[in-house]
């Protein structure tokens, strides 16, 4: 399935013309192809047929309750990371089962919602969280499963911002003081010592640094079970890339043969947490162009669409495409993609070459179907975009626009 196709000179998601969804449902709009999404989180799921294995969608990656309705129906599970995407993940059918808890700040409301729902396990950043973790379990009359995660001080290669196996991240529990870690969680009586834990970053475009991680829960799980702890699960986190521009990031199929070669005898059921590799690929971001200008030295291209949309041009001065969509015969120039955002870091491509764009040209800025939304913000008092997912011939409008009132829901003048 290609999600993004021409036919023509039109842009369409599967066989609904961008356009159309454009003039249907105003920009800005995120639209989804739901057969690519289907296609990715099956290739995902199969690569590792020959190990018993939960996928748990990162969902900080998109937490759209359709999306989730849509992965959950396939039988995927999910990785959250508040108490807000747990309420999400139940309201969209995720199986608590297939729960899985990570962060390093969850509070002791968040646990006890957690606990209470019937997760599978929560991944432990801290010796301060597991005590807390064994007190909420107790006061609720239950032992919470847990995994630690661990740090294994490898270098994805990725944007420092995506990081978070180095030693220096905050993430995780220095390698060599995890054993001393899972011996103390051994000792709390509301403590269930079920897994192991790792999640190294994301947009990873090689296997190396999942092989070496790999390698270091692998030992971690000999010197455990020597020490008498009965782990059933390997959580590998996430962090397979995708190709937003020129990158060659690895197949799901070559991650899993990978994975499934170090870990098939080692009875555990592996975890993995993918979020940008199921959704990244299988969104765009659809933007009109407002007013064209000509700088000092270069045109800027003033679209409808900026970072509170699409955050990560500016956050990681990351590379999207930028699409017409539909294409015209204008001579190419040199330009600056900004949005109406009052900063001037907002920005969704810069120095791109197109085809010259007049008001009113559509845009689809591609591969936004991963911290795309879900990193969407407020700012500038902008309402939330709208959200389309798209089957074959058929649409659904999965969000409606943020309207004004919605913007100020909850506010309120002081009444002292
Ligand atoms: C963000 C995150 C993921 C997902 O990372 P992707 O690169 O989107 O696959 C998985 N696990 C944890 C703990 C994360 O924080």
């Amino acid at each position: 399935m290609n999600g993004f196709h021409r036919k023509g000179q039109d842009l369409y998601c599967e066989d609904v013309s961008l356009a159309h969804l454009a003039d249907v449902f105003g920009t800005p709009l995120y639209v989804y192809s739901l057969g690519f999404l289907q296609e990715q989180y099956e290739a995902f799921d199969s690569a590792f047929a020959g190990i018993p294995h939960e996928v748990c969608f990162a969902m900080k990656a998109n937490s759209s309750l359709a999306i989730l309705n849509e992965l959950a129906l396939m039988g995927c599970g999910a990785d959250i990371v508040s108490g807000g995407e747990l309420y999400r993940a139940l309201a969209a059918s995720m199986d608590p089962k297939k729960i899985v808890y990570s962060g390093v700040g969850k509070t002791s409301q968040e646990m006890s919602e957690a606990i209470d729902a019937g997760i599978l396990m929560f991944n432990i950043e801290s010796f301060s969280e597991l005590i807390a973790l064994d007190a909420v379990a107790g006061r609720l009359g239950k032992k919470a499963g847990i995994s630690l995660r661990v740090n294994p001080d490898v270098d994805p290669q990725t944007h420092p911002y995506i990081a978070t196996g180095l030693a220096t991240s905050k993430f995780g529990i220095k390698y060599d003081a995890v054993i001393e870690g899972y011996e103390r969680a051994g000792r709390l009586p509301n403590i269930d010592v079920v897994g192991v834990d790792c999640h190294i970053g994301s947009q990873l475009s090689s296997l190396a640094p999942f092989v070496e991680a790999a390698t270091k829960l692998t030992d971690m799980l000999t010197l455990l079970r020597e020490k008498g702890f009965d782990i059933k699960y390997l959580d590998l986190g996430g962090g397979l890339g995708i190709t937003y521009d020129d990158e060659d990031p690895p197949t799901a199929a070559a991650y899993g043969l990978t994975l499934t070669d170090l870990m098939k005898d080692k009875g555990i059921t592996l975890i993995l947490e993918p979020g940008r590799s199921l959704v990244g690929n299988a969104g765009v971001l659809l933007s009109r162009v407002l007013y064209t200008k000509k700088g000092t030295d270069k045109r800027f291209v003033i679209v409808d669409a900026g970072m509170n949309d699409l955050l990560r041009p500016s956050l990681y001065d990351a590379f999207h495409r930028i699409e017409e969509v539909k294409q015209n015969q204008r001579e190419p120039e040199i330009v600056d993609v900004v949005g109406p955002i009052c900063e001037s870091g907002d920005f969704l491509a810069r120095g791109r070459k197109m085809n010259a764009l007049v008001a009113g040209d559509l845009l689809a800025t591609m591969s936004a179907g991963a911290y795309g939304f879900s990193m969407a913000s407020n700012y500038n008092s902008r309402p939330a975009a709208a959200e389309v997912l798209v089957q074959g011939k058929k649409y659904a409008q999965i969000r409606t626009r943020q309207t004004y009132e919605d913007l100020v829901r909850g506010e309120r003048p002081a009444v002292f």
